[in-house]
């Protein structure tokens, strides 16, 4: 089942590739995308400074990560090729260079960013490659330790490629039987040094926060983590620090939101049990046989998945008792006249229900001439969000619910000059943040209600209460329109 590395070419040096642009940093190294001169081959060249590891004493970090990879990358399993490879090493009297596999597409985190949840049979297929690159990683007696979806990158196939081994831990017999006490400490100083530059600790399990013994059960925890993110749009545990992240897990203090399907849910609630013996899997021997035949897997092929296409993450259209209620709104005119005909083929709708948005009578940005925006400009004075519009004419302005996975916040959304698209937590009137503007903003209404606004790092996720989500469409296009394609034009 396994290959040998091929074996390293000649001894290389940062001459023998082209360094392009920068990958990404880490806390203490610098990831360049780089090609090989004579293969043209394109890797990911991590470049970590020897007087950087020194002065922040990582050098039993890097030594792990550099261990750990050539253990994986001397065991390729052809079923499981999910993780990042070392294909080899080098150093300048000033820098360690590591030579690794280059995934094109980012990391699993961004796209959890991007679209908040995924369609239920994503969740399925990522989850399934995890679980099988979990299986080789743990009969290798290797245990990651730091699974968290930014370090699960993606293959320009879009298959999942793991890395970061820096806080793995390889385990032999002795290790495991004599040595517990000793490494559970070692952990924890390790798990806080980390945190400390990390800034999540989301995914750590239990027994790690508790200084027992680390076992390759904690890797099922992460899973469960991410099953739960993926399945959700967040993750389980959350807080607003650290210390309140770890007291939830300490309490297994998460909850599901509506929506969260049956299987998802059994097979998370059996992943993140707070005795890392008791977990789904912990006591399979040699390979994760409770795992994949749990219903939550039904119909995967964990040997072949490497070769299959991965389906497409899209953003996942969330279905709840009000948006499947909305198909016909409450106050719905009975016949075929224009209003109901034009709601029933998604055409701009007249106004016939009372929006709780506000349009401007001047709907066309176009038409805003010094006199009418200085006019607009006082008449908004007396509304209690202009504070938030930094002297811009509010365009349009309404409750939305702003939607991340199966979680929705209701905002006050307020599209402006500028342009601007702001959203303000009315609650507490504190400005949330704004939809950053581009070229590339788009929008679609999927249905009356649920509008998507497209930016290149995300998709918010927009629902308008009323049914008016074809208005507000409408209006952040010809707000873009104005701004934008006159800029490309000209
Ligand atoms: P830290 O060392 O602080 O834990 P890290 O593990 O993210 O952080 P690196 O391994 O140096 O640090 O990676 C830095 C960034 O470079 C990553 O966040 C990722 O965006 C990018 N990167 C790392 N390895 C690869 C790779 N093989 N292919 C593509 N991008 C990569």
């Amino acid at each position: 089942m396994t290959e040998n590395l091929e074996a390293p070419p000649m001894k290389r040096s940062a001459n023998d590739f082209i360094f392009g642009k920068v990958l990404g940093e880490g806390s203490f190294s610098t990831v360049f995308l780089a090609k090989d001169v004579h293969t043209s081959k394109e890797f990911a060249i991590k470049v970590c400074q020897k007087r950087h590891i020194i002065r922040e004493k990582k050098q039993d970090y890097v030594k792990r990560e550099k261990e750990t990879l050539l253990v994986l990358s001397k065991n390729v399993k052809e079923s499981a090729p999910y993780f990042v490879r070392l294909y080899c090493t080098f150093q300048d009297p000033e820098s360690l260079y590591f030579v690794l596999t280059y995934a094109k597409k980012g990391d699993l985190l961004g796209y959890l960013n991007k679209v908040g949840s995924f369609e239920d049979h994503c969740s399925k297929f990522y989850g399934a490659e995890i679980v099988q690159a979990l299986e080789h990683l743990h009969c290798l007696g290797i245990v990651h330790r730091d699974l968290k979806p930014e370090n699960i990158l993606l293959s320009e196939s879009m298959h999942i490629v793991i890395t970061d081994f820096g806080s793995a831990k390889i385990l032999n017999c002795v290790e495991m039987d004599e040595k517990n006490k000793e490494n559970s400490e070692e952990d924890a100083g390790e798990l806080k040094r980390k945190s400390s530059f990390v800034g999540t600790a989301q995914y750590v399990s239990p027994e790690i926060l508790n200084r027992t013994r680390t076992t390759p059960s904690c890797d099922l925890w992460a899973l469960g983590c991410i099953i739960y993110q993926m399945v959700a749009g967040l993750p389980p545990f959350r807080g607003h620090s650290d210390y309140a992240i770890f007291q939830k897990i300490m309490k297994l203090e998460y909850e599901y939101p509506d929506g969260f399907p049956d299987d998802a849910r059994d097979i998370v609630t059996q992943l993140l049990v707070l005795e890392p013996s008791e977990r789904l899997g912990a006591k399979d021997i040699g390979s994760y046989t409770s795992v994949k035949s749990h219903p939550f897997f039904s119909g995967l092929d964990f040997e072949e998945l490497h070769k299959v296409k991965p389906p497409e993450i899209c953003p996942h259209l969330v279905r709840t008792e009000s948006s499947s209620s909305f198909e016909i709104p409450s106050d719905a005119q009975p016949g075929l006249g224009a209003n109901e005909l034009s709601r029933a083929l998604g055409l701009p709708l007249a106004p016939s229900r009372k929006s709780s948005t506000v349009t401007r009578s001047k709907l066309s940005i176009a038409d805003l001439d010094e006199t009418e925006r200085e006019k607009m400009l006082e008449g908004q004075k007396e509304n209690k969000f202009n504070q938030f519009v930094e002297n811009n004419v509010i365009l349009k302005q309404g409750f939305i619910d702003k939607r991340v996975g199966l979680f929705s916040r209701r905002r006050m959304l307020l599209l402006t000059t500028g342009p601007h698209l702001y959203y303000v937590d009315s609650g507490n009137m504190v400005l949330k943040g704004e939809i950053p503007w581009s070229l590339d903003l788009k929008t679609e209404a999927k249905n009356f209600k649920t509008f998507f606004v497209y930016t290149p790092n995300r998709t918010y996720y927009l629902e308008d209460p009323t049914g008016f989500a074809l208005e507000w469409c409408k209006a952040i296009d010809d707000v873009r329109n104005f701004y934008f394609r006159s800029n490309a034009e000209g």
